[in-house]
């Protein structure tokens, strides 16, 4: 099975291009979501991270993303550790959704698919690019969050340049997306020609 890696900046449009995949029956595994959902409910990686953070990584039972956050904030080492127990986690998790899927090709969407390594595991790789100005102003008003936590996500992940480099397929979404969703049809086309060929 083909798997599609789909990538972007945080705000690029990944959910919104991942939903246009599931409505053409692709599966798609959401590796933000399925992080998030581990880390609350996955026995062996909440001890891990109780060891490395100690008691108060949870809080009510719920992964306390806010304590982690300031914890790894500045420790390259600390963030280092946490990406190496959960990592590897979503990894498996990933691979036993792949063996469930029936399908030509599945889509892993991952706004950190390349600072993970896990593009390696790709077959083909999407990305979404969009201006920074635009995608801080989409998350803003997405999230209720300040320009300033964006941005400070932005500089924690690569920039478009370096992702578009290591791709196969881009989409800009600068514009309407209706715009983008031309664009998607277009890709979404070239992808099967491109599976069947390979
Ligand atoms: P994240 O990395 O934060 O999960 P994402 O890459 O999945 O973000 P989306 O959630 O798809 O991005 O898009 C960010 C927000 O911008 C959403 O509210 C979405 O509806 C909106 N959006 C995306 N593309 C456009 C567009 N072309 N025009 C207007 N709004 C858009």
């Amino acid at each position: 099975m083909y798997i599609l890696g789909l990538t972007g900046g945080i705000g690029s449009g990944k959910s919104t291009i991942g939903k246009w995949f599931l409505e053409k029956g692709i599966p798609v595994y959401d590796s933000d979501k399925e992080a998030k959902l581990l880390m609350n409910e996955n026995p062996s990686l909440k001890s891990q991270l109780i060891d490395l953070f100690g008691p108060e990584t949870y809080l009510n039972n719920e992964y306390n993303r806010k304590f982690v956050a300031e914890q790894v904030f500045e420790n390259k080492e600390k963030l280092a550790a946490l990406n190496a127990i959960v990592h590897p986690a979503v990894f498996h998790h990933f691979q036993e959704w792949v063996s469930l899927q029936n399908s030509e090709f599945v889509v892993k969407e991952a706004a950190i698919l390349f600072e993970s390594g896990s593009y390696k595991d790709c077959d083909f790789i999407l990305t979404v690019a969009a201006d920074e100005s635009i995608r801080i102003q989409r998350v803003m008003e997405r999230d209720q969050v300040t320009q300033e936590q964006v941005q400070a996500r932005i500089a924690n992940q690569w920039t478009d340049e370096q992702r578009i480099e290591k791709s196969d397929f881009v989409l800009y979404n600068n514009a309407s997306l209706e715009d983008l969703k031309n664009q998607f049809h277009k890709t979404y086309k070239k992808l099967l020609k491109r599976i069947q060929r390979s």
